[in-house]
C-alpha cells in the first residue's frame, strides 16, 4: 500500500532522527466512531473498576491472585488444583483473541484494551481539557516556564497522579482481593506498610506508563502489537487508507475549489494531514498498516470529516482489507479462519465439561508415607492414611465424614468421628482403614472411599490398601 517508499518502515513514529523520543500532540479526536468508542470506554471503565468489587456467590467476580495461585474467572473460583482448567481458559482467551486478529485486525487495542481506554479516554481527555488541543499543546510545549505553564503542569500532574493512585488500588484489588484491600484501607496504611509501599510502586509504574510511556507500550512493549505481522494477512479488515482512491493516477493533490479532480486524474486525498495529526501513535496511514497503527479509528473520523467539508465520498480511511481495497473482494470465511473457530469451540466444549465435572469438594487420601500394614486381630487388614478436603465454596461443609464403598470394611477417624470442612479451607488429618483379609485379592487393592455431609453424598475418591501377599 505504500505510495512513495517504504523508507517509513525503518524508524518508529516516536522516535526521531537522533534517537530521542518524539513527543506526540495528537489533535483531539471528534466523530461517530469516536462517540461510540467513548461510549464502550465508559462501559469498560465501570466492568474494570467494579469487577473486583462485584461478588457471585460469595466469590468476587474476576481476581487473579498469582501470590497464592487462586484465580476467579466471572465468579468461577480456579484454585491451584484447577490449575490446568485455568490454563485451559487462558488458551481459550489467546486463540479468541488470534481468531479476532486475522479477521478484523488490531480490534481488540483500539476498542477494548485497558492501556487504550485508560490512555485515550483519560488520561488525554484530562489532557485536552488543561492544555487545550493539539495547537495549545505544542505552544504551551515549547514556551518558557511562566505561572500559567507551571499552573498547568502542576494540576495536570496532580491529577495523573490522583488517578494512578486509584488504578493501583483497582489493580491490588485484583491481586490480592477487594476484601483484604477494604480491611487494609480500613486499618490504615500504617499497619500494612509493606502493601502501601507495593501501592506506591504500581502507582509510580502507571504514572510513568500514562504520563510519559503512553504509546510506546504498544509499539514497543506489547506482545500483542509484535505477533501483528505474524497474524495479518490481505484479508483482514484493518484501519486501512484506500490508496487506489486516494492517490488515482495522479497521486495525492491539494484541495483546490470547483476543480474537478476525476478528470484531472487527482486522488481523494487532499493532502491536509489531518489523519497524521490526529493520530496517536504519531503514523501516516496512508502509508498502508504498519505496526504503529491501533486501530483506535481518529483517522476514519478525522478524513470523513475532511470529506465532507470538500464534497467527497466518506470512507476514503475506512475499515477495509488490502483485498478489498485492490481487488473490491468481499469478506470470506477462509479456511484459517475455520481452522481457528473449530479450534476455538473444541476447547470451549472441553473447557465447560469440565468445569461441570469440577467438584466443589475436591477429596485426598494417600497412605502415609513409609508405612506398610499392621495385621490385627481376628484377620483384619489395617492401613494408615492421610487425608485432605478441599472446600472450593463459600459455605462450611459440616457433618463430614467417610464411608468405604469398595469392600466390606471400617474407616476410623484419628482423633473424631465427624468433622466441618470451613468455606473456602482445607480440612486434614489422619484415619486408619481396616479390612478382612478375606476380602482382598491382591497385595495393593485399589479400595474406593465415599465423603459424605450428613446423608449426602459429596464426592468419592480411590486410593491404594496394602496387604501381605499370601492374601492375593
Ligand atoms: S485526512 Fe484524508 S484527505 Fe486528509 S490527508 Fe488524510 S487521507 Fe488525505
Ligand atoms: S493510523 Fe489511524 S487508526 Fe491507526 S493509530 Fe493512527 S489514528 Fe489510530
Amino acid at each position: 500500500m505504500a505510495q512513495d517508499s517504504d523508507n517509513f518502515r525503518d524508524s518508529i513514529g516516536t522516535i526521531n532522527e537522533e534517537g530521542k523520543r518524539a513527543w506526540v500532540f495528537p489533535k483531539k479526536p471528534s466523530g461517530k466512531l469516536y462517540q461510540y468508542r467513548k461510549y464502550v470506554s465508559y462501559f469498560l471503565l465501570a466492568f474494570l473498576v467494579a469487577s473486583p468489587f462485584v461478588k457471585i456467590n460469595g466469590n468476587q467476580f474476576l481476581m487473579f491472585n498469582v501470590l497464592e495461585r487462586r484465580f476467579n474467572i466471572f465468579g468461577f473460583p480456579f484454585w491451584p488444583q484447577d490449575f490446568h482448567l485455568f490454563v485451559i481458559s487462558m488458551i481459550i482467551g489467546v486463540i479468541f483473541i488470534a481468531l479476532f486478529t486475522v479477521a478484523f485486525g488490531r480490534i481488540f487495542c483500539g476498542w477494548m484494551c485497558p492501556q487504550t481506554i485508560f490512555l485515550e479516554m483519560v488520561f488525554r481527555r484530562i489532557e485536552f481539557w488543561i492544555d487545550g488541543d493539539r495547537g495549545a499543546q505544542i505552544k504551551l510545549d515549547r514556551q518558557e516556564w511562566n505561572a500559567e505553564k507551571i499552573k498547568k503542569r502542576v494540576l495536570k500532574w496532580i491529577i495523573f497522579f490522583i488517578i494512578s493512585f486509584l488504578i493501583a488500588n483497582v489493580f491490588l484489588a485484583y491481586l490480592i482481593g477487594s476484601d483484604r484491600l477494604i480491611q487494609y484501607v480500613t486499618d490504615g496504611p500504617g499497619q500494612h506498610v509493606s502493601t502501601m509501599i507495593s501501592l506506591l510502586i504500581f502507582t509510580a509504574v502507571f504514572y510513568f506508563i500514562f504520563a510519559w510511556f503512553r504509546e510506546q507500550v504498544c509499539i514497543i512493549a506489547c506482545p500483542y502489537g509484535r505477533m501483528q505481522g505474524v497474524l495479518l494477512d490481505n484479508k483482514s479488515i484493518v484501519v486501512a487508507y484506500d490508496h487506489k482512491r486516494g492517490e488515482n493516477e495522479n497521486g495525492r493533490k491539494k484541495w483546490r475549489k470547483n476543480e474537478d479532480r476525476e478528470a484531472l486524474g487527482n486522488g481523494d486525498c487532499i493532502d491536509c494531514f489531518q489523519c497524521v495529526n490526529v493520530c496517536p501513535t504519531g503514523i501516516d496511514i496512508r502509508n498502508g498498516t504498519q505496526l504503529e497503527c491501533v486501530n483506535c479509528t481518529a483517522c476514519i473520523d478525522e478524513c470523513d470529516t475532511i470529506m465532507e467539508k470538500v464534497n467527497l465520498p466518506k470512507g476514503l480511511i475506512r475499515y477495509a482489507s488490502e483485498d478489498e481495497i485492490v481487488k473490491k473482494e468481499k469478506f470470506k470465511f477462509t479456511p484459517r479462519l475455520k481452522g481457528y473457530t473449530a479450534i476455538l469451540v473444541i476447547l470451549t466444549g472441553v473447557l465447560i465439561g469440565m468445569l461441570f465435572l469440577r467438584n466443589d469438594i475436591e477429596a485426598n487420601i494417600l497412605r502415609l508415607p513409609g508405612q506398610l500394614y499392621e495385621h490385627k486381630e481376628g484377620n483384619i487388614i489395617s492401613n494408615v492414611y492421610t487425608y485432605k478436603l478441599l472446600n472450593k465454596t463459600n459455605k462450611d461443609i459440616d457433618d463430614v465424614h467417610f464411608e468405604l464403598i469398595s469392600h466390606k470394611g471400617t474407616i476410623k477417624l484419628v482423633r473424631h468421628e465427624d468433622f466441618i470442612v470451613p468455606a473456602q479451607n482445607l480440612a486434614e488429618g489422619t484415619l486408619f482403614i481396616e479390612i478382612n483379609n478375606s476380602a482382598i485379592k491382591s497385595d495393593k487393592e485399589r479400595i474406593k472411599i465415599a465423603v459424605y455431609s450428613g446423608d449426602d453424598l459429596i464426592e468419592t475418591t480411590t486410593t491404594a490398601f496394602l496387604a501381605p501377599r499370601s492374601y492375593k
